[in-house]
């Protein structure tokens, strides 16, 4: 209860239009004014909160009030998100509002070397934005594979050469404050949801779509994480007929047949098969998603047909993800999301075909709007989730 109140409070102050007088926040809140009073004395020895003036004095008479604000700069938190070629580190304030960023090449280093480095970027962006590192409460750090959630470590991670790194000590050992570690779907599903295509829902998927493919799943507003973190790996499932050798060991994976390096060798398999496209001559090496996009934009049959397949095998897996979750909104994202109505349309289509019609009626299939910063702003939205000085209401990681 005492949480919820101080959640309250914390909410009206944050969000108000300007600062207020406990007698306000009582009212705003419907709290007691004593029950608003005590709490209001916690957060400004916490500092969180402070005293900026007095009020006017109402018609009746009496002493103004004293007036009181929420200090976006009392705390701060660090995002992170390891991508398979950058790293971003981007510091927030109490707000989560983004005070500065910086970007590193994520490639080269072993893993405990490249946490490292992230450290310093880490303390070298907060001495730029003049954030001391004894007010930092929370880091949150997104990777792109396996994480097991609890103790904090990566337990695979195939795009980026991870296997059972430590995140959360590793980083642990050069800040005072927690490190929490998830992967990419379920920051991005975090973010889509606060700040981006599913805006106050709370049964929300995100099917990621990129190099990798998997799921971020918001249940009852929270991330869910399964009994060690593994969840949403939709990508890993094994899609009846293919054979490929997945990443993760198997075969057949759906990862294998939807994911971007799919869509590249569909492609080539048409260009070395004598296929009528622009595409014809084209090296190996040069034939990236964006080419073959571009292609399709300009009318290629071939990148069009192969990029509607790629729509269509993530279709089936969302279908598999509706039957499951019945979500209100789900949300299609990763750098196949990029692809538009070329990708969407043909995986909408599969979904209507394949999901049954009572989980798929009012599901809404969005493309996700953060873009590339979906991973980064999720980092940033966890990390203030799990700070416990700023439980929020919407959700609790
Ligand atoms: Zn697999």
């Amino acid at each position: 209860m005492r949480r919820l109140n101080r959640t309250l409070v914390l909410d009206v102050l944050k969000s108000g239009d300007g600062p207020m007088s406990r007698a306000s926040i009582a009212q705003a809140t419907s709290l007691a004014k004593p029950t608003v009073s005590e709490i209001v004395e916690d957060l400004m020895a916490e500092g969180a909160v402070r005293e900026v003036g007095m009020g006017t004095v109402a018609s009746a008479g009496g002493r103004p009030p004293k007036l009181l604000e929420f200090d976006a700069r009392s705390h701060f938190v660090a995002g992170v998100h390891v991508g398979s070629r950058t790293t971003t580190v981007v510091i927030g304030d109490a707000t989560g509002k983004e005070l500065g960023r910086e970007s590193v090449e994520t490639d080269g280093l072993p893993a405990e070397e490249n946490l490292q480095r992230i450290a310093q970027v880490v303390k070298a962006t907060a001495r730029h934005v003049e954030a001391p590192l004894e007010r930092f409460e929370a880091a949150g750090v997104v990777v792109p594979g396996l994480v097991d959630f609890h103790a904090g470590v990566c337990l695979l991670g195939p795009n980026i050469g991870w296997r059972d790194v430590p995140i959360a000590d590793i980083l642990g050992q050069q800040f005072d404050f927690p490190v929490f570690v998830h992967n990419v779907s379920q920051a991005a599903v975090v973010a889509e949801t606060l700040e981006g295509a599913a805006k106050g829902e709370s049964e929300v998927v995100l099917l990621y779509g990129g190099s990798g493919v998997g799921a971020g799943i918001l249940w009852g507003g929270r991330v869910f994480h399964g009994s060690r973190g593994i969840t949403g790996e939709i990508g890993h499932c094994r899609l009846p007929g293919e054979t490929g050798r997945c990443k993760c060991g198997k075969f057949g994976c759906l990862e294998t047949a939807a994911g971007a390096s799919a869509l590249v060798a569909r492609v080539w398999r048409g260009i070395t098969s004598g296929a009528t496209t622009s595409l014809a001559g084209a090296r190996r090496k040069d034939l990236t998603p964006q080419v073959i996009l571009q292609a399709a934009v300009a009318g290629d049959g071939l990148a069009r047909g192969a990029i509607a397949q790629i729509g269509r095998n993530l279709g089936i897996g969302a279908s598999w993800l509706v039957n499951l979750f019945n979500p209100a909104i789900l949300v299609i994202a990763g750098g196949l999301a990029e692809f538009g109505t070329l990708l969407l349309d043909p995986l909408r289509e599969a979904v209507h075909e394949m999901a049954m019609t009572h989980s798929y009626e009012r599901v809404e299939i969005r493309a996700a709007q953060l873009g590339q910063n979906a991973e980064v702003r999720g980092a940033v939205l966890l990390a203030m989730q799990r700070a416990e000085i700023y439980y929020r209401i919407v959700f609790q990681a």
